[in-house]
């Protein structure tokens, strides 16, 4: 589903940083992969390349087999086919729960209103919150916001989904409920690269985990090989700090 080939991404602001060394992996249909790592390594701006947000400066990223650095390939497209919720929500704060999910439905996939809106009530109801389809995103709590802003990436039809410390921003009392929601799509094949430092997560829904340090994926293997028996000793040192 994924293919990353030796990507390099560079920052030039205030000094050069070099965000993401030589990285390679590749994502199969229907796995999760849970990526973890220190605050500053690189995680956010992987994921980012994955849809474009970021340019990678060198290498390949290929979806489903279409180079999404090819200047040809429409990037919109791409942003749709390959979702992506962030830590932060970003809900549109103007539109209803309902035009949020029903906007890019029909400017992207170019749907009528009454299809976009029978696709969002659907999707609304998956993640439990159906009855606040009216509501604008400042009455919701953190965790119902996020749940929207997962049934507004899947409305899209997404082959793929990029969660980026989704959770983070959370009070602890809804961080359970937006994993449920993570933990159901993963159980019903949707592939998944997944941000984050609930380790709880990782060792229930992952198939592989990935370490990433200083730009670069460091370890990767099962949860069980990661909580039992890690390899490198950065990896060591980074899970005796969070476990
Ligand atoms: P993580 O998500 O693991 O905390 P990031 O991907 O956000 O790490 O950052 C990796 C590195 O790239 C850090 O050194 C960070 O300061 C730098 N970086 C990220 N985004 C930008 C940006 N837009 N401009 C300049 N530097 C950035
Ligand atoms: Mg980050």
């Amino acid at each position: 589903m994924i293919e990353v080939k030796n990507i390099n991404k560079y920052f030039y602001t205030p000094e050069k940083v070099h965000a993401l060394k030589d990285v390679s992996t590749t994502v199969e249909a229907g796995e999760v992969v849970v990526v973890i790592g220190p605050s500053g390594s690189g995680k956010s701006t992987f994921l980012r390349c994955l849809n474009r947000l970021e340019y990678a400066d060198e290498g390949q990223i290929l979806i489903e087999g279409v180079d999404i650095l090819d200047s040809k390939t429409n990037i919109n497209k791409v942003r749709a086919d390959v979702g992506m919720v962030f830590q932060s929500f970003n809900l549109f704060p103007h539109m209803s729960v309902l035009e949020n999910l029903t906007i890019a439905q029909q400017v992207v996939r170019k749907r009528g209103r009454k299809e976009a809106e029978k696709k969002a009530m659907g999707l609304l109801e998956k993640v439990g919150i159906h009855q606040k389809s009216q509501v604008y995103p400042d009455q919701l709590s953190g965790g119902q916001q996020q749940r929207v802003a997962i049934a507004r990436a899947l409305c899209m039809d997404p082959k793929v989904m990029l969660f980026d410390e989704p959770t983070s921003a959370l009070d602890p009392e809804m961080i359970g409920e937006v994993l449920d929601v993570m933990k159901t799509l993963g159980k019903e094949g949707m592939t998944m690269v997944v941000v984050t430092h609930e380790m709880g997560f990782a060792r229930e829904v992952a198939d592989r985990v990935m370490f990433m340090d200083h730009g670069a994926i460091v370890e990767v293997g099962t949860p069980e090989h990661f909580f039992v028996n890690p390899e490198n000793e950065r990896t060591k040192l980074f899970l005796s700090q969070i476990l």
